[in-house]
Protein backbone atom coordinates (compact mmCIF):
# COMPACT_ATOMS: atom_id res chain seq x y z
CA UNK A 1 0.00 0.00 0.00
CA UNK A 2 0.94 3.64 -0.94
CA UNK A 3 1.77 5.89 2.06
CA UNK A 4 -0.35 9.56 2.35
CA UNK A 5 2.41 10.96 2.83
CA UNK A 6 3.87 10.26 -0.67
CA UNK A 7 1.29 12.07 -2.19
CA UNK A 8 2.23 15.66 -2.62
CA UNK A 9 -1.83 17.33 -2.53
CA UNK A 10 -2.41 20.11 -5.02
CA UNK A 11 -5.30 22.41 -6.28
CA UNK A 12 -8.39 21.20 -5.14
CA UNK A 13 -10.73 19.62 -8.10
CA UNK A 14 -14.10 18.70 -6.59
CA UNK A 15 -16.02 18.85 -3.73
CA UNK A 16 -18.76 16.70 -2.41
CA UNK A 17 -20.68 16.35 0.82
CA UNK A 18 -18.37 15.07 3.03
CA UNK A 19 -14.94 15.71 1.75
CA UNK A 20 -12.86 17.45 -1.06
CA UNK A 21 -10.47 15.81 -4.34
CA UNK A 22 -7.17 17.22 -4.46
CA UNK A 23 -4.99 16.69 -7.85
CA UNK A 24 -1.99 15.19 -6.51
CA UNK A 25 1.68 14.44 -7.27
CA UNK A 26 3.22 11.22 -6.42
CA UNK A 27 6.81 11.71 -7.18
CA UNK A 28 8.09 7.67 -7.06
CA UNK A 29 5.47 7.09 -9.72
CA UNK A 30 5.83 9.95 -11.38
CA UNK A 31 2.04 10.24 -11.98
CA UNK A 32 -0.83 12.21 -10.65
CA UNK A 33 -3.72 10.93 -9.27
CA UNK A 34 -6.66 12.20 -7.81
CA UNK A 35 -7.38 12.15 -3.72
CA UNK A 36 -10.58 11.91 -2.16
CA UNK A 37 -9.99 13.40 0.99
CA UNK A 38 -12.92 12.67 3.63
CA UNK A 39 -12.91 14.87 6.94
CA UNK A 40 -13.72 12.21 9.96
CA UNK A 41 -15.06 14.90 12.02
CA UNK A 42 -18.26 15.56 8.97
CA UNK A 43 -18.65 11.86 9.53
CA UNK A 44 -21.26 12.10 11.86
CA UNK A 45 -22.81 8.67 12.68
CA UNK A 46 -22.05 4.86 11.96
CA UNK A 47 -24.06 5.41 8.64
CA UNK A 48 -21.66 8.07 7.03
CA UNK A 49 -18.55 6.01 8.20
CA UNK A 50 -20.74 2.78 6.94
CA UNK A 51 -20.62 4.64 3.19
CA UNK A 52 -16.94 5.06 3.53
CA UNK A 53 -16.31 1.42 3.62
CA UNK A 54 -18.67 0.82 0.86
CA UNK A 55 -17.44 2.69 -1.14
CA UNK A 56 -13.98 1.45 -0.90
CA UNK A 57 -15.18 -2.11 -0.98
CA UNK A 58 -17.28 -1.68 -3.63
CA UNK A 59 -14.71 -0.23 -6.05
CA UNK A 60 -12.07 -2.75 -5.44
CA UNK A 61 -15.16 -5.88 -5.64
CA UNK A 62 -16.12 -4.20 -9.23
CA UNK A 63 -12.63 -3.98 -10.58
CA UNK A 64 -11.33 -4.09 -13.41
CA UNK A 65 -14.30 -2.76 -15.56
CA UNK A 66 -13.11 -0.37 -18.52
CA UNK A 67 -16.53 1.68 -17.30
CA UNK A 68 -15.81 1.59 -13.27
CA UNK A 69 -13.03 3.97 -12.05
CA UNK A 70 -10.55 1.73 -10.18
CA UNK A 71 -9.46 2.48 -6.60
CA UNK A 72 -5.67 2.70 -6.20
CA UNK A 73 -5.53 2.45 -2.46
CA UNK A 74 -7.01 3.96 0.87
CA UNK A 75 -5.60 5.40 4.27
CA UNK A 76 -6.61 6.84 7.05
CA UNK A 77 -5.80 9.00 10.27
CA UNK A 78 -7.52 10.47 13.21
CA UNK A 79 -8.37 13.46 10.78
CA UNK A 80 -8.91 12.01 7.44
CA UNK A 81 -10.35 8.94 5.37
CA UNK A 82 -8.42 9.30 2.08
CA UNK A 83 -8.88 7.24 -1.19
CA UNK A 84 -6.80 7.41 -4.22
CA UNK A 85 -8.06 7.37 -8.05
CA UNK A 86 -6.97 7.27 -11.26
CA UNK A 87 -7.11 11.28 -12.23
CA UNK A 88 -9.64 12.06 -14.83
CA UNK A 89 -10.48 14.78 -16.95
CA UNK A 90 -11.38 17.92 -14.80
CA UNK A 91 -15.08 18.16 -16.57
CA UNK A 92 -17.16 15.38 -15.83
CA UNK A 93 -20.44 14.76 -17.78
CA UNK A 94 -22.69 17.42 -15.44
CA UNK A 95 -20.44 20.07 -17.36
CA UNK A 96 -20.80 18.42 -20.49
CA UNK A 97 -24.72 18.39 -20.15
CA UNK A 98 -24.20 22.36 -19.32
CA UNK A 99 -23.05 23.52 -22.05
CA UNK A 100 -25.99 22.31 -24.29
CA UNK A 101 -27.53 19.12 -25.72
CA UNK A 102 -24.97 15.99 -26.83
CA UNK A 103 -25.47 15.15 -30.57
CA UNK A 104 -27.27 11.59 -30.30
CA UNK A 105 -24.32 10.05 -31.63
CA UNK A 106 -22.36 11.17 -28.54
CA UNK A 107 -24.88 10.44 -26.24
CA UNK A 108 -25.42 7.10 -27.54
CA UNK A 109 -22.25 6.03 -27.01
CA UNK A 110 -21.99 7.30 -23.37
CA UNK A 111 -25.21 5.76 -22.69
CA UNK A 112 -23.91 2.26 -23.74
CA UNK A 113 -20.67 2.41 -21.45
CA UNK A 114 -22.92 3.23 -18.89
CA UNK A 115 -25.04 0.21 -18.76
CA UNK A 116 -21.92 -1.72 -19.66
CA UNK A 117 -20.59 -0.61 -16.54
CA UNK A 118 -24.10 -0.87 -14.57
CA UNK A 119 -24.92 -4.16 -16.41
CA UNK A 120 -21.42 -5.29 -14.46
CA UNK A 121 -22.55 -3.95 -11.45
CA UNK A 122 -25.83 -5.58 -11.16
CA UNK A 123 -24.77 -9.03 -12.59
CA UNK A 124 -22.08 -8.87 -9.36
CA UNK A 125 -24.82 -7.71 -6.98
CA UNK A 126 -24.28 -4.08 -6.13
CA UNK A 127 -26.56 -1.22 -6.75
CA UNK A 128 -24.44 2.31 -7.29
CA UNK A 129 -27.68 4.20 -6.39
CA UNK A 130 -26.31 7.36 -7.10
CA UNK A 131 -26.34 7.79 -11.09
CA UNK A 132 -25.91 11.19 -11.89
CA UNK A 133 -24.12 12.87 -14.35
CA UNK A 134 -21.84 14.81 -11.64
CA UNK A 135 -20.71 11.33 -11.00
CA UNK A 136 -19.47 9.89 -14.53
CA UNK A 137 -15.92 10.97 -15.45
CA UNK A 138 -13.73 10.88 -18.39
CA UNK A 139 -10.29 9.34 -18.72
CA UNK A 140 -7.61 11.18 -20.82
CA UNK A 141 -8.86 8.75 -23.42
CA UNK A 142 -12.45 9.62 -22.97
CA UNK A 143 -13.54 6.44 -21.92
CA UNK A 144 -16.64 7.22 -19.39
CA UNK A 145 -15.80 5.79 -15.78
CA UNK A 146 -18.96 5.13 -13.19
CA UNK A 147 -17.53 6.93 -10.08
CA UNK A 148 -18.85 7.42 -6.34
CA UNK A 149 -19.69 4.11 -4.56
CA UNK A 150 -20.63 6.15 -1.51
CA UNK A 151 -24.22 4.75 -1.24
CA UNK A 152 -23.74 1.56 -3.06
CA UNK A 153 -25.59 -1.38 -2.02
CA UNK A 154 -25.19 -5.51 -1.83
CA UNK A 155 -28.30 -7.14 -3.31
CA UNK A 156 -30.31 -10.52 -4.18
CA UNK A 157 -30.06 -13.79 -2.57
CA UNK A 158 -33.39 -11.75 -0.21
CA UNK A 159 -31.49 -8.54 0.35
CA UNK A 160 -33.69 -5.76 -0.26
CA UNK A 161 -32.68 -2.53 -0.63
CA UNK A 162 -34.07 0.69 1.28
CA UNK A 163 -33.48 4.26 2.86
CA UNK A 164 -33.62 7.64 0.49
CA UNK A 165 -30.62 8.13 -1.02
CA UNK A 166 -29.49 9.61 -4.51
CA UNK A 167 -30.65 13.30 -5.91
CA UNK A 168 -33.52 14.84 -6.32
CA UNK A 169 -33.87 14.97 -10.21
CA UNK A 170 -32.63 11.31 -10.37
CA UNK A 171 -34.06 9.03 -7.74
CA UNK A 172 -36.71 6.84 -8.94
CA UNK A 173 -40.12 7.24 -7.65
CA UNK A 174 -40.29 3.83 -5.95
CA UNK A 175 -37.29 5.31 -3.52
CA UNK A 176 -39.31 8.54 -2.42
CA UNK A 177 -42.20 5.65 -1.77
CA UNK A 178 -40.32 4.49 1.05
CA UNK A 179 -40.46 0.67 0.17
CA UNK A 180 -38.07 -1.82 -0.77
CA UNK A 181 -36.34 -1.15 -4.10
CA UNK A 182 -33.66 -3.29 -6.43
CA UNK A 183 -31.22 -2.39 -8.56
CA UNK A 184 -34.01 -1.25 -10.89
CA UNK A 185 -33.02 2.34 -9.33
CA UNK A 186 -30.05 2.73 -11.12
CA UNK A 187 -31.86 2.30 -15.02
CA UNK A 188 -34.58 4.82 -13.76
CA UNK A 189 -31.88 7.35 -13.02
CA UNK A 190 -29.23 6.34 -15.85
CA UNK A 191 -32.68 7.07 -18.39
CA UNK A 192 -32.90 10.44 -16.62
CA UNK A 193 -29.30 10.99 -17.10
CA UNK A 194 -29.58 10.35 -20.67
CA UNK A 195 -32.78 12.43 -21.08
CA UNK A 196 -30.56 15.31 -19.93
CA UNK A 197 -27.67 14.48 -22.32
CA UNK A 198 -30.29 14.37 -25.38
CA UNK A 199 -32.22 17.43 -24.17
CA UNK A 200 -30.12 19.27 -22.04
CA UNK A 201 -33.18 19.49 -19.13
CA UNK A 202 -34.33 17.06 -16.76
CA UNK A 203 -37.73 15.41 -17.19
CA UNK A 204 -38.95 16.17 -13.53
CA UNK A 205 -38.26 19.59 -12.02
CA UNK A 206 -39.70 21.75 -9.16
CA UNK A 207 -38.68 25.23 -7.67
CA UNK A 208 -38.06 22.99 -4.46
CA UNK A 209 -36.71 19.41 -3.46
CA UNK A 210 -40.58 19.01 -2.87
CA UNK A 211 -41.84 19.93 -5.96
CA UNK A 212 -38.86 17.86 -7.82
CA UNK A 213 -40.20 14.92 -6.08
CA UNK A 214 -44.09 15.71 -6.21
CA UNK A 215 -43.04 15.82 -10.18
CA UNK A 216 -41.03 12.58 -9.95
CA UNK A 217 -43.91 10.77 -8.49
CA UNK A 218 -46.83 12.30 -10.48
CA UNK A 219 -45.81 14.15 -13.60
CA UNK A 220 -45.61 11.87 -17.00
CA UNK A 221 -42.94 11.42 -19.22
CA UNK A 222 -43.04 14.32 -21.55
CA UNK A 223 -40.57 14.95 -24.86
CA UNK A 224 -41.23 18.78 -25.54
CA UNK A 225 -40.64 19.66 -28.64
CA UNK A 226 -38.55 23.04 -28.14
CA UNK A 227 -35.77 20.40 -26.69
CA UNK A 228 -36.45 16.70 -28.65
CA UNK A 229 -37.47 17.86 -32.04
CA UNK A 230 -33.99 16.30 -33.60
CA UNK A 231 -34.71 13.53 -30.98
CA UNK A 232 -35.18 10.20 -32.94
CA UNK A 233 -38.32 8.25 -32.09
CA UNK A 234 -35.86 5.34 -31.05
CA UNK A 235 -34.29 7.27 -28.49
CA UNK A 236 -37.41 8.21 -27.14
CA UNK A 237 -38.56 4.33 -26.96
CA UNK A 238 -35.35 3.71 -25.24
CA UNK A 239 -36.15 6.95 -22.89
CA UNK A 240 -39.61 5.57 -22.06
CA UNK A 241 -38.42 2.13 -21.26
CA UNK A 242 -35.67 3.40 -18.73
CA UNK A 243 -37.88 5.88 -17.31
CA UNK A 244 -40.57 3.60 -16.53
CA UNK A 245 -43.03 4.18 -12.86
CA UNK A 246 -43.24 0.40 -12.68
CA UNK A 247 -39.70 -1.08 -11.84
CA UNK A 248 -40.83 -4.82 -12.54
CA UNK A 249 -41.72 -3.43 -16.02
CA UNK A 250 -38.55 -1.08 -16.19
CA UNK A 251 -36.00 -2.59 -19.10
CA UNK A 252 -33.03 -3.81 -16.65
CA UNK A 253 -29.68 -2.43 -17.81
CA UNK A 254 -28.79 -6.07 -19.48
CA UNK A 255 -31.72 -5.44 -22.04
CA UNK A 256 -31.24 -2.01 -22.40
CA UNK A 257 -27.95 -2.79 -23.72
CA UNK A 258 -29.58 -5.23 -26.16
CA UNK A 259 -32.35 -2.23 -27.15
CA UNK A 260 -31.44 -1.03 -31.03
CA UNK A 261 -30.85 2.51 -30.54
CA UNK A 262 -27.74 1.41 -28.13
CA UNK A 263 -27.03 -1.44 -30.83
CA UNK A 264 -26.66 1.53 -33.36
CA UNK A 265 -24.05 3.13 -30.83
CA UNK A 266 -20.40 3.86 -32.37
CA UNK A 267 -18.00 3.70 -30.37
CA UNK A 268 -15.25 4.26 -32.43
P1 LIG B 1 -19.03 12.93 -3.41
O1 LIG B 1 -19.24 11.54 -2.89
O2 LIG B 1 -18.79 13.89 -2.32
O3 LIG B 1 -20.08 13.35 -4.38
P2 LIG B 1 -17.27 12.41 -5.67
O4 LIG B 1 -16.46 11.15 -5.60
O5 LIG B 1 -18.48 12.35 -6.55
O6 LIG B 1 -17.63 12.89 -4.20
O7 LIG B 1 -16.33 13.60 -6.16
C1 LIG B 1 -16.84 14.93 -6.20
C2 LIG B 1 -16.41 15.60 -7.50
O8 LIG B 1 -14.97 15.63 -7.57
C3 LIG B 1 -16.85 14.86 -8.76
O9 LIG B 1 -18.17 15.20 -9.14
C4 LIG B 1 -15.80 15.35 -9.76
O10 LIG B 1 -16.11 16.67 -10.19
C5 LIG B 1 -14.52 15.43 -8.91
N1 LIG B 1 -13.76 14.16 -8.97
C6 LIG B 1 -13.97 13.07 -8.21
N2 LIG B 1 -13.12 12.07 -8.50
C7 LIG B 1 -12.32 12.53 -9.48
C8 LIG B 1 -11.22 11.97 -10.25
N3 LIG B 1 -10.80 10.72 -10.02
N4 LIG B 1 -10.65 12.74 -11.20
C9 LIG B 1 -11.08 14.00 -11.43
N5 LIG B 1 -12.11 14.59 -10.76
C10 LIG B 1 -12.73 13.87 -9.80
MG1 LIG C 1 -20.48 12.52 -6.29
MG1 LIG D 1 -20.77 10.19 -2.92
Amino acid sequence: ALMKQQYEALEEIGRGKFGTVFRCFHPSSNQFYALKVIDNGLLSDATDRHCLEVEAKAMTFLSPHPNILEIIDTFQDAQTSTIVLPLCQPRTLFEHIADGPLPESHAASLAKQLLEALTHCHELGVAHRDIKPENLLFDEADNLKLSDFGFAEWFGEGRTMSGLVGSPYYVAPEVLMGKDYDEKVDVWSSGVTLYAMLSGIPPFYGDSTEEIFEAVLRSNLRFPTTNFRSVSSSAKDLLRKMICRDPSRRISAHQALNHPWILSADLS
